[in-house]
């Protein structure tokens, strides 16, 4: 009888306990202390990037688009209430990531800008640097491993690992992994086939359920080994409708589609804002299953000249017929083109890539 009572009593205890602390293995309701929430607005600048990350009263702007997207980029800023940043980066000079930076740097205050230790003899670029001369502003370079806090997030620094790529400028980009709870994000800027791998060697853990696909979903980046590594639940590509460059490239999309990666792409669908609570990820739209690779646009098509200055992507023997990367160290001294086309252009028209810098 006496046993019976206490055996009645404990039981009573047990249930008392159960109920007053609420279960820990139950999902998102959990224990855990509540975090702040995660946004990571993808912004629609067209044939470019520029990402803002907020957290906790605190914001990050990764690249700002093409010099006429500055002050896209600035109103965007402003209707969510943006007032300041604690984090710019710069990825690397090229125009279509650096180009509204100069806007950025000039209208707000900014915590810390990183850029990588890479210019370029552009006038986007010097249009940037002499915005920070403006402000008075210190570069901090990108060091693998250097760990950031954004509210209740953070970001690690996890490329450029070299500090000489030759003049692959894409290959410099900073690359970071922003963490939020369970929740990561990995951006790549333009790193290519080389830097990737570079990431990979770092024997880094990469994984994450979100990536911003590298180079706009170009068949440069996003190798097969990069994207196994960082497993992504989502791929993001942000590139322009009907962008010359053919991005994204059906290799890229082929690689995605293939491990079951669900893609958004601003080029279809505008800006994309992911939501994180440290746990789940909510989108403002629904994947896209279009599948679509983009076309490289023709010599005719008015949208170049609408884009205004290009940056040159090979040099051409107009003699031999071959092309060569920038960096090749047997570029034409006679009979030599520098051209603003495509690969796929160039190829269109009879050239055939260099066999030693293999273009
Ligand atoms: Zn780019
Ligand atoms: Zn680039």
């Amino acid at each position: 009888m006496k046993k019976g009572w206490l055996v009645l009593c404990s039981a009573f205890l047990i249930m008392l306990s159960a109920c007053g602390s609420t279960p820990a293995a139950k999902g998102q309701s959990g224990s855990a202390e509540k975090i702040e929430e995660l946004e990571v607005h993808f912004i629609d600048v067209g044939q470019g990037d520029a990402t803002l990350v907020k957290c906790g009263g605190q914001a990050m702007l990764i690249d700002a688009g093409e010099n006429d997207k500055g002050v896209l980029v600035q109103n965007y800023l402003r209707k969510q209430g943006v007032k300041a940043l604690d984090y710019l980066i710069v990825t690397h000079p090229d125009s279509d990531h650096c180009g509204g930076a100069d806007v950025i740097i000039t209208k707000y205050d900014i915590g810390t800008v990183i850029m990588p230790n890479y210019s370029k003899d552009t006038a986007s670029y010097r249009d940037v640097v002499r915005a920070l001369d403006y402000k008075h502003y210190q570069v901090t370079e990108p060091k693998v491993g250097d760990y950031y806090r954004l509210g209740d997030a953070g970001f690690t620094i996890i490329a450029p690992n070299k500090d000489d790529y030759g003049d692959e400028a894409n290959n410099y980009s900073v690359g970071i992994l922003l963490e939020h709870g369970d929740k990561k994000f990995v951006f790549t800027g333009d790193a290519e086939e080389e830097a990737e791998k570079d990431m990979i060697d770092s024997g880094m853990d990469l994984s994450a359920d979100v990536l911003k696909a590298g180079h706009h979903g170009s068949r440069t980046a996003s190798t097969d080994d990069f994207v196994a590594m960082v497993h992504p639940e989502y791929a993001v590509i942000s590139c322009g409708e009907d962008n010359e460059y053919g991005h994204p490239h059906a290799a890229t999309l082929n690689t995605f589609r293939g491990l079951g990666i669900k893609v958004f792409r601003t080029d279809e669908q505008g800006s994309l804002i992911a939501l994180s609570d440290g746990s789940t990820i909510t989108w403002n739209a629904s994947p896209s299953d279009t599948w679509k690779a983009g076309e490289p646009v023709g010599t005719g098509s008015g949208k170049k000249a609408e884009q205004g200055m290009k940056e040159i992507t090979y040099i051409l023997n107009t003699k031999t017929k071959k092309f060569h990367r920038l960096s090749c160290d047997s570029l034409p001294t006679e009979n030599r083109n520098d051209s603003t086309q495509s690969r796929e252009e160039i190829i269109a028209q009879g050239y055939a890539p260099c066999g030693r810098c293999n273009p």
